[in-house]
């Protein structure tokens, strides 16, 4: 596959000023839970109604959705609000199913994306279709896994795509559910800047509260959507209740986005700037967690020194860094000045903690 302007050309029935806006409950519960929050995103900036109607959910026993029933629902939520409709579909005969209740959208789930086997049956019975398939990347941090998704796709001359950021899981607890690792997400975009980039803030998050921050990250970046799980009592959705936003927060949380499109001669210029700063945000970040991470291990080294008695500076093995990183800073044209000022920072820092764990 290669980048194509007619990727996009999708995005285009929508005649929108703003950022793409899919919203809608993680689960389709009951026809009226359905209907009122379709009506009520209907008064929002939404274009398109999601709603999950098979659920895969890691561990047996959640709710796994109410099944072909709910396509019902959709179906009459689109008649009588306008408003497009999109689901997930994790094998060809949810795809039947979708295709025969007039689904618009389809998305591919990330515990779809990692198996290439599922993935190409799902392709080859979209074969041709004109419907939008959007793919969230593979719940595991791998670009290529996620582009040959894509690809998949494509040659099955599925030519209406799109892709959704939702993160990807890690073993360790952190303040997301899904660890974004936007750098992923950057380096599609690199490859492939024509092909639209969602962001679902809600499985990034797994909370409310941190949702318009990552959502305005998404636009700094220059996303072309954000799909955010939606539900009029949040707290008792029968599924993902944490992270899910009322329709009336989705409305307020647009509003207070900043979509830096102000008009002005200089528009292309302050674009341009926004979204390198956002690029710089995110490796600043990257930057302070691989610091922390290089602590923790200077920690251990500590741990390891007391035990011993050893001495904490050990200037050979400092030397040896220091002349290594100096060279290597060069292929990265990082002067020897530079990374003598920095190394030696990172040194004091890590001889300060070991200090400290040696007095205590
Ligand atoms: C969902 O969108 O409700 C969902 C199950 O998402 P994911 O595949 O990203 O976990
Ligand atoms: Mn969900």
């Amino acid at each position: 596959m290669e980048n194509k302007k007619e990727l996009r050309t999708w995005l285009d029935q929508f005649n929108l000023d703003h950022p793409l806006v899919i919203a809608g409950p993680c689960s389709a519960e009951t026809e009226e839970q359905v209907l009122k929050i379709a009506h009520q995103l209907k008064e929002t900036d939404t274009s398109v109604l999601r709603a999950g109607i098979w659920k895969p959910r890691t561990r047996p026993g959640n709710f796994e959705g109410v099944g072909a029933l709910g396509l019902k629902w959709l179906q009459k939520a689109k008649e009588e609000t306008g408003l497009l409709t999109t689901t997930e579909v994790a094998n060809p005969i949810h795809v039947d199913l979708a295709l025969k209740h007039d689904v618009d959208i389809l998305w591919i789930g990330a515990r779809t994306t990692v198996s290439p086997f599922n993935i190409q049956e799902i392709a080859e019975a979209l074969k041709g279709t004109d419907k939008t398939v959007l793919i969230k990347n593979p719940v595991n941090p791998d670009l290529s896994l996620w582009l040959g998704a894509v690809e998949r796709f494509y040659k099955q001359d599925v030519k209406n795509l799109g892709v959704i950021h939702r993160g990807f899981s890690t073993y360790e607890k952190s303040k997301y559910r899904n660890n974004p690792e936007w750098q992923i997400a950057i380096d599609l975009q690199t490859k492939f800047p024509d092909l639209p980039l969602i962001l679902d803030p809600s499985h990034i998050a797994g909370r409310r509260d941190i949702i318009t921050d990552l959502c305005q990250t998404a636009l700094d970046l220059n996303y072309d959507g954000i799909m955010v799980e939606t539900h009029y009592d949040p707290d008792h959705a029968w599924s993902d209740a944490q992270q899910q936003i009322t329709p009336k927060a989705l409305d307020q949380m647009t509003r207070d986005l900043k979509i830096r499109k102000e008009v002005s001669q200089s528009q292309d210029f302050q674009e341009k700037l926004a979204s390198l700063r956002a690029k710089i945000d995110v490796i600043d970040n990257q930057l302070l967690d691989i610091l922390g991470k290089r602590m923790k291990v200077a920690d251990d080294i500590g741990e390891v020194k007391k035990e011993k008695n050893v001495a904490i500076l050990q200037s050979t093995r400092w030397n040896e860094i220091l002349g290594k990183m100096i060279l290597d800073g060069k292929e990265h044209n990082l002067s020897e000045e530079f990374i003598l000022k920095i190394f030696k920072a990172i040194h004091q820092e890590s001889i300060n903690h070991q200090e400290k764990i040696l007095n205590e």
